[in-house]
């Protein structure tokens, strides 16, 4: 086990391990969970009911860290974007976004993003490298502390941010492990935490397969595989049949369905027709497909269309019986919208 393990982000189970590998037993793990997920404690010196040898042999071998809130940036819109340096100096976004007795955020699962579609800020930074699981939680647990007493937590959790989650997923499903556990992590509903894909297969697959229970949203953007490989380079491996079908696989419960993301793009994705493949791709499918108006950032080769075209391409899939929302994103004015998410790697 090497010196710099940190404790935040690791399971309940596997606290409960490295008590027993320390000599002591799994309670002492399961207080440290509590410690740190239910109370929010991140000092080992805190954590009192820790015999003192138990917690000077802990030092030895761990410790625990934070992302630094480096920024907290308020939009006019009541959200705020969160810059969070992390213990390489490298740093990623979060968005806290309140929304009508919700308090949702935003979590970013890589710095950078490999997947390169072609309408997004984050993809033209490349994959600078995963976060670990410790530095996912601790953006749900950086973002409450930030809250403060008195006011709404974090209610819902979206990983909606930098990166492509099942392209990290052994740090994925530990994080919603935790933020799912509860009794001793954070005790979030899964329900409340939704999972978006640029669409990796047997990511979800997988996900289904862990039982996590979480909403699964698939970033698609376009309905045929010709559209769809243009924007999103994924496509050219896992294209729209094999999606679907995994998307049909994937267990939900009895009220869920899954989400799909489709950024509107003037004279690209937008025309009636493409409302109509896209009505037709989900029959069948429980979906909800939240419509997002392309956020502009320097440098970008597509444009919002107009609000009229936006409204009649909802109008059509509202028609064909597809729940559709526009969804118009928060943060635009502070470069926290859908796909506007891009920091300095290293100041
Ligand atoms: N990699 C995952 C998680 C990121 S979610 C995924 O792709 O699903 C961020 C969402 O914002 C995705 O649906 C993405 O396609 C969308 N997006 C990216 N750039 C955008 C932009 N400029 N305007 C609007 N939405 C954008």
């Amino acid at each position: 086990m090497s010196p710099v393990t940190n404790l935040v982000g690791m399971t309940p189970a596997a606290l409960e391990d490295l008590a027993v590998e320390l000599g002591a037993s799994r309670y002492r793990g399961r207080q440290i969970a509590t410690w740190v997920y239910r109370k929010g404690v991140c000092d080992l010196e805190a954590m009192t009911d820790l015999p003192k040898e138990f917690r000077a042999r802990l030092a030895e071998v761990a410790h625990l860290s934070l992302p630094a809130i480096e920024r907290a940036t308020p939009s006019q819109d009541g959200s705020r974007k969160l810059v969070l340096r992390l213990e390489d100096e490298r740093r990623v976004s979060a968005v806290v976004m309140p929304d009508e007795g919700r308090v949702t955020l935003c979590v970013s699962t890589q710095v950078g993003c490999g997947y390169a579609c072609a309408f997004c800020l984050t993809g033209t930074m490349g994959l600078d490298r995963n976060l670990t699981a410790a530095e996912i939680v601790g953006q749900v647990l950086a973002a409450n502390a930030l809250i403060g007493p008195g006011e709404e937590r974090v209610t819902h959790i979206v990983f909606m941010g930098m990166g492509e989650p099942l392209a990290n997923y052994a740090a994925l499903a530990d994080a919603l492990r935790v933020l799912t556990d509860a009794r001793l992590g954070l005790a979030y509903s899964p329900r409340r935490i939704t999972v978006s894909t640029v669409g990796l297969v047997a990511g979800i697959d997988r996900l289904g397969r862990d039982g996590l229970r979480v909403n699964l949203a698939v970033s698609l953007h376009a309905a045929t595989d010709e559209v769809r490989s243009r924007l999103m380079p994924v496509n050219r491996g896992w294209g729209l049949e094999a999606l679907m079908a995994a998307v049909r696989r994937y267990p939900l419960a009895p009220r869920q369905r899954v989400f799909f993301e489709y950024v509107l793009l003037d004279g690209v994705n937008d025309s009636p027709d493409d409302a109509r493949a896209l009505a037709r791709l989900l029959r069948g499918v429980r979906a909800k497909v939240n419509l997002i108006p392309f956020n502009d950032w320097p440098g970008a080769a597509f444009r919002r269309p107009p609000l009229p075209r936006i409204l009649a391409f909802q109008g059509i899939l509202l028609e064909a019986g597809v729940t559709t929302t526009v969804r118009w994103s928060k943060g635009e004015d502070i470069g926290a919208a859908c796909g506007q998410l891009r920091e300095p790697a290293v100041a």
